[in-house]
Formats: C-alpha cells, structure tokens, sequence
C-alpha cells in the first residue's frame, strides 16, 4: 500500500488531474507550457509527464513540503553552529577535489576552505561533478550538513559558482523554498522559474470566483496572494494561510454541487407518493422472520414517510456488518409492491445478488408475487424474459448487478430502488442512475455496512438523508478475535479443527485466487494443503471470483446446507455474505487486507448463536500493516475502524474520493480538513437556501465554476 509519507516525496510523481485543463475556465489554461520561456522539447516532455500542460496547471501544481533555506554564513560561524543535521549555505574557496570509484559506485569529494576551516563535500554517483569543480574557485554550496569524526561535511551539495572579480556578492538571504512533486529531467530550480513569473500575473490567469465579501467574511486571502503564499511564502504561517483558502474553494465548490444537486432532486420531485397504510404495514412485519429491533423500526418509520412524498427518497441506510439492513430494504420493497409498483435491488457482486434472492425467497413464500435475478451471467433468453417482465410490469421485484444499471433496463412503474453495500455508489454514480431513467424520480435508499465517518460522509453523501442502525438483533455474541504471527498457524488449525468436530463451520479467508510468486496462500492450494494436514477427512469447499456463477452458486449452497464444513474463499466473500451456522473464521495473510476489508470479513462470523472466533494470521512488518492489526484486534466497533482506516490510509485510499466517481482534491484533505469542511458545508447549504439557481450578479463566477466541475458528473441542470 502506497503510504503518506511516499507520496510527499517531492520525486514522487503524483499526475495532476488532467481534468482541470477542461474544466478550470481559467484564461491561464489557454497558454500551453510550451509558449513558456526556457521550456525545450526535455522539458516540455517532462511537463507533460505531470499532467502541466498549461500556466493554469503550474500554478495549480502544489508543493509537496518546504524546505528552510538559511541565510549563507561562513564556514567558521558554520562550524561553531552545526550540532545535528541542518541545511546550510556557506561560501568557500574549493581546496582539492578527489574521485574514486568503489563497486561501481562513484564517489566525488571536495573540501572547501574559508581559509581558517574547511567543509568536506562528497557526491555519490555524480561523476559529472568532478569535471564541475575546479581547485581555486570561488563558490556557494548548499546542501545537509552534518558532522563527521568532527570535521563537517555536506553530502550532495548544489554548488553554485561565483564570479572570482565579484568576490563581495551579497550573502544570500534565508528563505523558505516551496519543494515541487516532479520527475526526471525538471529539476526544482526549473519549475521555480517557471512559475514564478507566473504569480505575478496569476490574478490574470485564474478566475477568482469567491465573491469579496464571502472571502473577507472568512478572512481568506485573494486566490493571487494565496498562490503566492503557497509558492513562494515569506513564512510558515502563510503557506498555511495560502492552503487554507486553495482546500476552502474545493470543499465549497463541492458542497455547493451537492446542494445544488438535493435541491434539484427535490424540485424535479414527481416519485410516486407511496402510502405505506397500517393494513400494508402489517402486512409486510408478519412476513418477516422476526420481529424488528428498535433501530429497524426507527429505519422503516423514516423510510416510509419519505415514500409518501413525491419528492423522490434519497436516503442513506448505514449499521454495522450483520446489523439487519436487509430486513428494512425488503420493508420498503414490499411496500412498492403492495402498492402496485416495482422495485429493484442492487448489489456490487453476484454472490450477494444471489443471497437477497434467498432472502426474498424465504420471505416471499407462498406469496403470489415473480421476482427475478438478473446479474452478468444470467443466460440470454432468461434476460430477455426479465427484461421483458419490467418493461410490462409482469414482474415486480428484481435483484441484480450492476448489469442492471448498464443496460438500461425498463421498468413500467418502477417507485424503489435500493442500492446494497453502496460504497462504489458515491453522489456521481447516483447522480448517473437518475439521469438513467432508471430512477428518475425515484425513491432511492442505499445502504452500506462500512460506516462512513462524519467528514466522508458529509463531503460525498451530503446529498443525503441518513438513518443509522446502531444496535444489531439480539442474541448476537460478540466475536473473540486473535491477531498471530505465522509461526503459530498450527496452533491456530489444530484448535480450530477440534471445534470442527464438534459440528462448527469455518470460513479460510486467503489472499490469492492463484499461486503466485509472492509465496501468498491461494485457494486450490489452502484447499490441498488443508486436505492433507489438519483438515483431513474433513469437506472442503473453495470460492472466488474467476468461477463461474454457477459453480459459486453450488459451493456457497454447500456450505450453507453444512455439506462442505470449511469454505476457502477470497475477499468474494467480504461483504454481505450471511451464514449463520459458519462460527469459526481464519484469515491468512492479514497483513495483505486493508482494515475495512478486515472487519467485513469478521462480520462474516458471530451471525448465530454460537460464541463465534475469527483469527487473524499475520506477518505484520510496516508500520500501517501493524497499526492495522492492532486496530482490528482491539475493537469491533465499525465506526471506529473506520475512522482509523481513514487516518491510516488518507481520505483519497479510502472509499471516498477515488470511489466517489468525482474529480480528485488537488489541496483539500478530508481527513485533516474537517473543520474547513464543515465551513464550507454550512455555508454552501446557506447559499443555496438563499439562492438556489445562484443568480444574482455577484454569483456569476462561482455558477460557472461550479457547472464546468460538477455539471455533467452531477447532472446538474443548467442553470445558464
Ligand atoms: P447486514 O446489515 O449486514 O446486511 P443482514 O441483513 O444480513 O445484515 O442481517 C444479519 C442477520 O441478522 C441475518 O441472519 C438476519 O436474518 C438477522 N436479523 C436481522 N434482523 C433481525 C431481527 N430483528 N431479529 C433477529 N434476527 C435478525
Ligand atoms: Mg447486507
């Protein structure tokens, strides 16, 4: 996994977004960095490596840090200064310069000289710099200092020559210099001078659209000085100040489209009013297989006043792995159907479509009602008929893939669609069902079991309404968790074979479908392996995601009857997959699992009644792998994973920005930004209550702003 820290190297590559050149508006975008002065074909080709085609682009190419760049002193001074590490600027005169070469390594040193002290400069692998150096000359190094055996030393200098008949140049001042992520053949100094001609003219260049007296309000900078703030700031403080105002406008630019958006969905409006009667709603509660815990009812009573409304119900269904989601859908899809109307149900993976087909079934029996699966592997001639059903009405209720969506599929009168597991289904995606038609107007729930923390949630949900299910049914135990190095896999399986005896089931959860050369367990292997040692004489079954839906179908049925009582599986099995006699659960390889992923497969355990256990065998060797391990050993509590994951892998990893089907944050960071989000929110919502199509005068600049970024991912309708 990609970690902070690497992609704050400034050597890194991050690609800026290449959407900004379309969508930014801003005048600078029209001249392309190859008008620019000092850009040849290298450089240009480089530039372009970055994403930077144009000015816009380079003022929007952030820093990854800052460096402190002292003010230039003597080596003498130096000498008495330096106790640690520091970076330092001295000037000297180079005394001797010597090479050599050890293992193929080349090594260049020189010491310069004040005349009183010396400083040992040494480059590695920079022959070049040997021809660069020249005994007698005059210069500046610049570079790391730090003391060895005594005597200082600076490894990879810049070394910058000095005019020998200017021997009282200036010493150069300290200052803070702006560290740009670049790639091979730009170097710093080069887009340094790049941009900086441009931030003198960057109020020409880019389109201020914060109106003055909502900037002065916020006491945030012109986007000119904050970009001069960020790029060549006179202090820490301003290139916070800079940064600040840069992640406001994104988050507000945001927040704005989102507003817009459930503003929009509310005027469009014209979802069948649906009126869940007390006579419906008995109905449906005594086909249900329990009764609902205080949370579903508190679910069901929110859903059913939102269906009976015409503004289409855009509501979020969140609770934690086994908490009971599914019973609130079928609630609200029975409801659609009682009154004459059709409703859909869509999962991210065939095994879950599967498995709500179940459910319906178990609770559909004996009712006069079709109901039919339609995911990709679903034969021709049965999705002709399928398709067929909606489109008259003949059929009801549908389960499916996101086939459904793909196709386009026709409905005669469709009122619910619930969209299960929904974290690949962010505002666009959303956004992208209704303009569809598939569900123009209406009434959408969706539901996930990877809480979202507050700030996600109000970045890319925030067009949401939200009912949470806090409790699970009761009667669930807790599931004891152990975290184990490799070294006791043995351990683990002969324990875990005892309880097997006793007529538990047990889930093997592995990294790989197929044996790889990372030596990572896959799933014919585990099958065999267990086969001939711990779980010998013992059924076991296999499932991934490269079988055919079929054979899928045969093993997970298997199980579920306790024919096969070990099921070795990939991640296929993370999300939503309900057994509830499978108490037992091992992961190997652990380490390879993001923290989420852990807890949804845990929750794949403690479904029944019997006190459930789930080990985790791990070699934990990075810092996130162990952090990650101690998280999920220490609490089972799905909101706090879930902020944790947030912070171990940043806002982008996490189902958020990169899942959200929106354009990615260039400064804005949710994790560290909450605050600044919540600004940005309240005051996006206040604007938009104010003035929803944004037309006064005064909003020109930020309605075209918001319509080139959001419009068309957002389908937001022109507002002109
Ligand atoms: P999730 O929220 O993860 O989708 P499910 O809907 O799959 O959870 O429910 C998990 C298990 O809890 C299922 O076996 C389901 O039958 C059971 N369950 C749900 N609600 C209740 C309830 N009110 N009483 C008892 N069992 C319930
Ligand atoms: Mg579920």
């Amino acid at each position: 996994m990609e970690s902070k820290a690497l992609s704050d190297h400034p050597f890194n590559p991050i690609p800026a977004p290449s959407f900004a050149n379309d969508l930014s508006g801003d005048p600078g975008a029209r001249i392309g960095v190859g008008t620019l002065e000092g850009v040849d074909r290298r450089i240009l080709a480089a530039l372009n490596r970055l994403s930077l085609q144009n000015a816009s682009d380079l003022l929007w190419h952030i820093p990854a840090r800052y460096e402190q760049v002292l003010s230039e002193q003597s080596i003498t001074e130096t000498d008495a200064a330096v106790t640690g590490s520091e970076i330092i600027t001295v000037r000297g005169e180079i005394a001797a310069v010597r090479t050599n070469r050890s293992g193929g390594k080349g090594r260049t040193e020189a010491t310069l000289t004040d005349g009183t002290t010396t400083v040992r400069l040494i480059w590695f692998n920079a022959p070049w710099m040997a021809r660069k150096l020249h005994p007698g000359e005059l210069g500046v190094a610049h570079g790391k200092c730090s003391r060895y055996k005594g005597y200082l030393q600076i490894t990879n200098a810049q070394w910058t020559p000095l005019d020998p008949t200017d021997e009282n140049a200036p010493r150069r001042e300290g200052r803070l210099r702006a560290i740009y992520p670049t790639t091979e053949d730009l170097s710093q100094d080069r887009i340094e001078r790049l941009i900086a001609p441009l931030l003198l003219q960057s109020s020409a260049l880019l389109v201020d659209w914060l109106p003055e007296w909502e900037r002065t309000r916020q006491g945030l900078p012109t986007l000119a000085e904050a970009m001069r703030m960020i790029h060549a700031p006179t202090s820490r403080e301003e290139t916070l100040h800079g940064r600040r105002r840069l992640a406001y406008d994104e988050l507000y630019l945001l927040q704005l489209a989102i507003a817009l958006r459930r503003a929009q969905v509310r005027v469009e409006g014209s979802a069948v009013r649906i009126d869940v009667t007390p006579a419906i709603h008995a109905a449906i509660l005594k086909r249900l297989p329990f009764s609902l815990t205080e949370d579903q009812q508190q679910a069901t009573s929110e859903i059913a006043r939102d269906l009976n409304s015409t503004i289409p119900m855009n509501r979020l269904l969140q609770g934690d792995v086994g908490s009971g989601k599914t019973a609130v859908a079928v609630y609200a899809l029975l409801a659609a159907v009682a009154s004459g109307h059709q409703g859909a149900i869509i999962a991210p993976t065939e095994i879950l479509a599967e498995q709500h087909t179940q459910s319906l079934k178990a609770m559909l029996v004996g009712a006069p009602m079709e109901f039919a699966l339609l995911t990709g592997s679903t034969p021709t001639g049965e999705r002709a008929r399928i398709l067929a059903g909606l489109a008259d009405g003949s059929i009801p209720l549908v389960v499916g893939t996101h086939a459904l969506l793909g196709e386009a599929a026709v409905f005669k009168k469709l009122a619910v669609v619930i969209i299960d597991e929904q974290h690949r289904f962010g505002v666009a995606q959303r956004a992208a069902l209704r303009s569809k038609g598939l569900a123009r107007a209406v009434h959408v729930l969706v539901m996930t079991a990877t809480p979202i923390p507050r700030t996600l949630a109000m970045a890319f949900f925030g067009d949401l309404d939200v009912s949470t299910i806090r409790h699970s049914p009761p009667g669930r135990q807790p599931v004891l968790t152990r975290v184990v190095g490799f070294d006791k896999s043995d351990d683990v399986y002969r324990y875990v074979r005892t309880r097997i005896d006793m007529k538990e089931q047990c889930f093997v959860v592995v990294p790989a479908v197929e044996e790889s050369d990372m030596g990572l367990a896959d799933v014919a292997g585990t099958v065999e392996r267990l086969a001939r040692t711990h779980f010998s004489g013992i059924a076991i079954g296999s499932v991934h995601g490269q079988m055919s839906a079929v054979d899928r179908d045969r093993a997970m049925e298997q199980f579920r009857s306790g024919s096969t009582r070990v099921l070795v599986a990939t991640v296929v099995i993370e999300v939503g997959v309900d057994i509830p006699a499978a108490s037992l659960m091992v992961v190997e390889h652990a380490e390879r699992f993001g923290l989420a992923q852990l807890h949804q497969l845990r929750g794949r355990v403690g479904r029944g009644e019997i006190k459930s256990l789930c080990v985790f065998i791990a070699d934990a060797t990075t810092d996130d792998s162990i952090r990650r391990m101690e998280v999920i050993g220490q609490t089972s509590d799905g909101f706090r994973i879930a902020e944790a994951d947030l912070s171990i892998r940043g806002s982008g990893e996490l189902f958020g920005e990169r899942q959200s089907g929106l354009p990615p944050f260039r400064v804005a960071d949710l994790f560290e930004d909450g605050p600044l989000l919540e600004l940005a929110r309240h005051d996006a919502t206040a604007r938009v209550e104010r003035s929803p199509q944004l037309s006064s005068a005064d909003e020109r600049l930020v309605r075209t702003a918001v319509q080139r970024q959001y419009g068309a991912t957002l389908g937001l309708s022109d507002m002109g």
